[in-house]
């Protein structure tokens, strides 16, 4: 029976997808939490179960606390011989604005989404995994929250907030063999880029193209792999060269 686990939220699409396949070509089930795409998230578990693996959807809302802790925690507390080994804190959304023309809800939903979010699920699963003395954690960031970008003063903080927690949380698990990285990307083709101009905005990279959930997967893969054991409490950019 499958017991070993990795729980991958805002898995239905695009990057969370895409870790969600490498999840399970690595061996492990995969919990695939989405927020309300239930279409796409059945068609990112039925990959999932072509590799031979389990898949199980997970529809709850990462910000809305009372909602992760039934779903998220009924199903730990039914399912007691499953242990959830690998954590994804991906689930992330954009609603930008200069900062004098946000609302409150674009500040509020932003930063509930990642960082709120991040907080919600990783209190339930990260006991278990102490007590199991191994873990991997994965918060996925931005280039945003590393080197601000103006038009997303909400997503750069929440992101901003979310490396200082990957770095602290880091340094509490270190010695219960549970790794806490964050990865950064830069811009990649996902249904979060579509409406940007990825024409005009390639002229700034100088990989000149977008990157792909796949290539952003790939990383998180070696982050969760054994041979990354000493690698914890680190910001790793995939941006094709952007950063400056
Ligand atoms: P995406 O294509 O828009 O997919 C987002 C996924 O997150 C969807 O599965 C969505 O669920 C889920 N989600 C959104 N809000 C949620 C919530 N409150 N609770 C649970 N699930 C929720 O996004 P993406 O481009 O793959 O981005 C994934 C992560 O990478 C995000 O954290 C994003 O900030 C970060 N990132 C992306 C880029 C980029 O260029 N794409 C760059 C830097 C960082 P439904 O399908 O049910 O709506």
């Amino acid at each position: 029976m499958q017991n070993k686990y990795a729980l991958v939220t805002g898995g239905g699409r695009g990057i969370g997808r895409a870790i969600c396949v490498k999840l399970a070509e690595m061996g492990y089930g995969v919990l695939v939490n989405y927020k309300g795409n239930t279409q796409a998230a059945e068609q990112t578990a039925a990959l999932v179960r072509e590799k031979n693996v389990a898949a199980e959807l997970m529809c709850f809302n990462v910000a809305d606390r009372e909602a992760v802790k039934q779903v998220l925690g009924g199903w730990m507390e039914n399912n007691k011989e499953k242990k959830i080994e690998v954590l994804v804190n991906n689930a992330g959304i954009r609603n930008d604005a200069l900062l004098p023309m946000m609302n409150d809800e674009q500040w509020d939903s932003v930063i509930d989404t990642s960082l709120q979010g991040m907080y919600n699920v990783t209190k339930l699963v990260i006991t278990p995994m102490a007590l199991n003395r191994y873990g991997r954690i994965i918060n996925m960031v931005s280039l945003s929250g590393l080197k601000g970008m103006p038009g997303q003063v909400n997503y750069s903080a929440a992101k901003g907030g979310m490396i200082g927690a990957t770095k602290a949380l880091a340094q509490e698990v270190a010695r219960r063999n549970i790794t806490v990285n964050a990865i950064a990307p830069g811009f990649i083709k996902t249904d979060m880029t579509a409406d940007l101009d990825e024409k005009e905005l390639i002229n700034m990279i100088p990989a000149k193209r977008f990157g792909n959930a796949e290539e952003v997967a790939d990383l998180a893969g070696f982050l969760v792999s054994r041979n990354a054991g000493y690698i914890t409490g680190q910001v790793i950019s995939i941006n094709g060269g952007l950063y400056s």
